[in-house]
């Protein structure tokens, strides 16, 4: 069965995603407007109340600044775990109690023929999560935000099809760059963001036959660019002799309209 995935917003200025069955269809964050999801979704030739879910994987306004309005205007039920729900809930207004759905790492939730793994991941917030999104035959993972990478981290990215992976900056231009010393440390630190370098390591060690797909996701605005981060990536596989050609794609999401859509 056919699986669609859309970056729709990409950054540290908002982040959403949709992924898709012909049964099922959720989007992952929603920190753009909701006009801007909408308009992302009829491209798609998807309304917005044919939306099933919407997974929240913490409550930094990039990832959740249209997600209350986008939940009132379509009947949209929410995930997240309790702590994101705790530090969101006055930040996204009032949401149905019928639409409060609640997720917990390591529990898989089932949607139809979809089926969502949250797992840890260690960032700034106070119960964030990332996502693997498994159908009958294929597997998606939404690693961004990852202050580093833990093994568990690694053992939830192998095995995917298809990865949106964090590539925030590159270390050199947050060292170099005019943030204040206080932002320089968050962004570097253990629960901060991962650089191109780190994403390109990565990848070499969870590099699989599977990995048809790697999309670089959550640039910084001030402290990267996309060809930076594409070439930094690819140099780093190339010296690993992985190549990206016909069987396995490398792109670089944008701001906006971010990637491609890419069907498995
Ligand atoms: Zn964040
Ligand atoms: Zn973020």
């Amino acid at each position: 069965m056919a699986v669609k995935f859309y970056a729709i917003a990409s950054g540290s200025s908002g982040n959403s995603t949709f992924v898709g069955t012909e049964h099922t269809k959720i989007l992952i964050d929603a920190g753009i407007s909701g006009k801007c999801i909408t308009q992302a979704l009829s491209s798609l030739e998807i309304a917005g109340n044919n939306i099933d879910a919407l997974f929240i994987t913490h409550e930094h306004t990039d990832h959740i600044k249209g997600a209350g309005i986008i939940s009132r205007k379509f009947d949209i039920p929410i995930y997240a775990t309790c702590g994101t729900w705790k530090a969101m809930e006055n930040q996204i207004g009032k949401i149905a109690e019928k639409n409060k759905r609640f997720v917990y790492a390591q529990e898989r939730c089932i949607i139809n023929d979809i089926c969502i793994n949250p797992f840890a991941i260690p960032h700034d917030a106070t119960e964030p999560v990332g996502y693997s999104i498994e159908t009958e035959n294929h597997k998606i993972t939404i690693a961004t935000d990852l202050g580093h990478i833990t093994n568990d981290i690694k053992q939830k990215l192998f095995d995917s099809d298809l990865l949106l992976l964090e590539a925030n900056h590159d270390e050199e231009m947050v060292k170099n760059g005019c943030y204040p010393y206080y932002l320089k440390e968050r962004i570097l630190g253990k629960k901060g963001h991962i650089s191109n370098d780190t994403a390109g390591n990565l990848l070499c060690d969870i590099m699989s036959e599977k990995l048809k797909y790697v999309v670089l996701g959550h640039l910084s605005e001030q402290n990267n660019y996309p060809r930076l981060a594409y070439q930094t990536v690819k140099n780093i596989l190339e010296k690993n002799n992985i190549k990206i050609g016909k069987y396995f794609q490398l792109d670089t999401a944008l701001k906006y309209n971010s990637s491609q859509v890419i069907e498995l």
